[in-house]
């Protein structure tokens, strides 16, 4: 591993595999990027469910979707790999009054920013989502441009692209300490030596409290543990089948492999580390499952697995500067989009780092916000 470089990019997620990409583009100087893990995207982007969706309730998340939506279907010309994002759409099912009142503004909101969603009457929901109980569902909300992606396929796209264009990896690499020289970042110290670099950036996801621990900061990302259940193959899981979120009890699910994936936000989970799996968590999402699809019934259980969001207190990603030490820059805390987000993500860090304008307003993702007292919360998350 060298022992200098211009840029440190700490974790080799899809966050930072797509900064990597992006920075190696710009043509900045030697990039280096360390992963504490043997395998690039080992932490919570081998976890995550592959949604892909521009339906959020604030502006910025939904340009930041709106824009990374392009780039994952552009995704070849930009880096020579193929990787399929496959737009089967994403539908919200919505029960009671609240959600109706809130979805609707969301609805205006999107459709003011250009998004193709739809409102969609009971009836209309089967033609998309066919065998899914419509108990108890008033309203939806549907857009075709949303849906689903591999995360690995797309990092193992921007890993492949960064190398070409020079960027440096080093697996099994873990930072445990940062050197500064008054306030201005001097070193990076890792299991495997130290690299003297001006510039470091957070792509820790989940850990980033713990890097931003080695400098005195507080970072607000918290570990919270999700988890995840998929089936066997399934007969009545069509191949258009798109995500479908039954925002009343949390319940999330679209199809995979022939069967399909399920998953649920225990909002009651403390943050930690724990990425085993609660039994008592799965029981509680198959039960969900099987109030909104019945034929349920005759799945089997093919995997089950535990990851962590990384989230902050107002559900948006912290892409900035550190106010209180020079040559550090978050790109991190995406709150459970940060597969959807990272394409955009990338993009604009490497716009902000190299002095250009960022292509989506982010100043609202700054992370000054929690000391001046202006966080906007994100309502829509799963
Ligand atoms: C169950 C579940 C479902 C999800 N579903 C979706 C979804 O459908 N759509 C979506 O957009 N998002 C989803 N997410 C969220 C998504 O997985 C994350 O937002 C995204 O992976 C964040 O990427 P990242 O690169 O920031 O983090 P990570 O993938 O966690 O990468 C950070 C890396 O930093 C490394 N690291 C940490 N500390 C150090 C250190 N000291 N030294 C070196 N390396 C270090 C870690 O090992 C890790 O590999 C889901 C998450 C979970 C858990």
């Amino acid at each position: 591993m060298r022992n200098k470089a211009d840029v440190v990019i700490i974790g080799g997620g899809i966050i930072g595999m797509s900064v990597a990409f992006h920075l190696a583009r710009e043509k900045y100087g030697q990039i280096v990027l360390v992963e504490k893990e043997l395998l690039p995207g080992a932490g919570s982007t081998s976890k995550a469910a592959g949604g892909i969706r521009a339906q959020f309730s604030t502006k910025v998340n939904i340009q930041m979707s709106m824009l990374s939506e392009k780039m994952f279907l552009n995704f070849k010309e930009d880096t020579g790999t193929e990787a399929l994002f496959d737009q089967v759409g994403y539908m919200f099912l919505l029960q009671t009054d609240e959600e109706i009142a809130q979805f609707k503004k969301n609805y205006e909101l999107q459709k003011s920013l250009g998004l193709p969603v739809e409102l969609l009457q009971p009836e209309d929901i089967p033609q998309y989502a066919p065998h899914i109980s419509l108990d108890g569902v008033r309203l939806a909300t549907f857009c075709k441009e949303d849906g689903l992606g591999d995360p690995h396929e797309f990092l193992s796209g921007y890993e492949h692209a960064a190398r070409k264009l020079g960027v440096e990896f080093s697996y099994e690499t873990e930072v445990t300490a940062i050197n500064t020289k008054g306030d201005t970042i001097t070193e990076v110290i890792t299991t495997k030596g130290a690299i003297s670099t001006p510039l470091i950036i957070d792509c820790a996801g989940a850990y980033s409290k713990l890097i931003g621990e080695m400098l005195g900061l507080q970072v607000p990302v918290e570990p919270i543990r999700r988890q995840i259940v998929t089936t066997g193959e399934l007969d009545f899981v069509k191949p258009y089948f798109p995500m479908v979120v039954d925002v009343k009890s949390g319940l999330y699910c679209h199809k995979e492999s022939k069967g399909m994936l399920l998953g649920w936000a225990d909002k009651s989970v403390q943050p930690s580390f724990d990425i085993s799996i609660d039994p008592d968590y799965t029981d509680a999402i198959l039960e969900k499952a099987l109030e909104r699809i019945p034929m349920l019934e005759q799945a089997e259980i093919a995997n089950e697995w535990a990851g962590l969001y990384e989230t902050t207190p107002d559900h948006h990603a912290i892409i900035g500067w550190e106010p209180n030490v020079k040559g550090m820059f978050y790109c991190t805390g995406f709150s459970g989009h940060g597969f959807m987000h990272a394409p955009a993500a990338g993009l604009v860090t490497a716009e902000l780092i190299t002095g250009k304008t960022p292509s989506v307003d982010i100043t609202s993702l700054s992370p000054q916000r929690f000391v001046a007292g202006t966080v906007i919360d994100e309502t829509n998350v799963i």
